[in-house]
């Protein structure tokens, strides 16, 4: 059995057609459907359902064979134990830095000023701002960061952009780019051994559409 991990939304979305191309169609629709494992056209495919930022885990550990997961997600999970052979090049957004639309982010930099950033990637905003060399106090959230400039949590977010339809109707812009951000194809090393016959296909198969 080959288990793939996938987490609810656009990392689904966007990699039913490439499981497609692979040759295997996902038999429940998760958004409707409460189960959690889903078979699909392949008998020995079946695919999982968890939370974004436990796909590492799930493959880390060999609960799951594959996974998909943002590169956001593994920069913070720290990526032990997976092999990352393949940016599938989907859910591409980019990390950046917004603050409020009349706050001199470049100036404060400049002087020194000690930001407080709130983030749920403490990990990536702490390396970003640790090889800038600037000072920032750090506080952890797990969601809606653009709340945290408004209410006066903090001076500055560290969050994922795409549009910045989002940051502007909350009275934010993006100042800084960290890195940008694609979904990866994220394997288990042991299975990849154990179960390379079986494996290495797949992983041919989505080279091929995400190329
Ligand atoms: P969650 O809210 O549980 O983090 P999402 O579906 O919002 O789940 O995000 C899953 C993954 O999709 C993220 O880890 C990231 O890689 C990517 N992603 C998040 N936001 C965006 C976006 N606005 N545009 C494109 N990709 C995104
Ligand atoms: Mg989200």
């Amino acid at each position: 059995m080959i288990t793939i991990a996938l987490s609810k939304g656009r990392i689904f979305d966007e990699t039913l057609p490439l499981l497609k191309a692979a040759g295997i169609a996902v038999r429940e629709n998760p958004e409707t459907s409460r189960k959690l494992i889903l078979g699909t056209s392949r008998r020995d495919v079946r695919v999982i359902i968890v939370r974004a930022a436990d796909v590492p885990t799930y493959v880390q550990y060999g609960a799951a064979d594959l996974g998909v997961a943002g590169k956001d997600v593994l920069d913070e999970h720290g990526g032990q134990g997976l092999y990352q052979p393949l940016d599938l090049k989907i859910a591409r957004c980019r990390m950046m830095v917004a603050v409020p639309q009349d706050f001199d982010y470049q100036r404060a930099a400049r002087q020194g000023a000690r930001l407080r950033v709130a983030t749920k990637y403490v990990q990536t905003a702490r390396e970003h701002f640790g090889a800038k060399g600037m000072h920032v106090d750090l506080i952890k959230l797990y969601g809606s960061m653009e709340l945290a400039p408004l209410t006066g949590l903090a001076d500055a977010i560290v969050d994922l952009v795409s549009t910045g339809k989002t940051l502007k109707a909350n009275h934010l812009k993006a100042v800084e780019e960290i890195a940008p951000v694609s979904a990866r194809l994220i394997v288990n090393q042991a299975a990849l051994k154990l179960k390379r016959s079986a494996i290495q296909p797949l992983l041919d198969a989505f080279a091929r559409a995400a190329a």
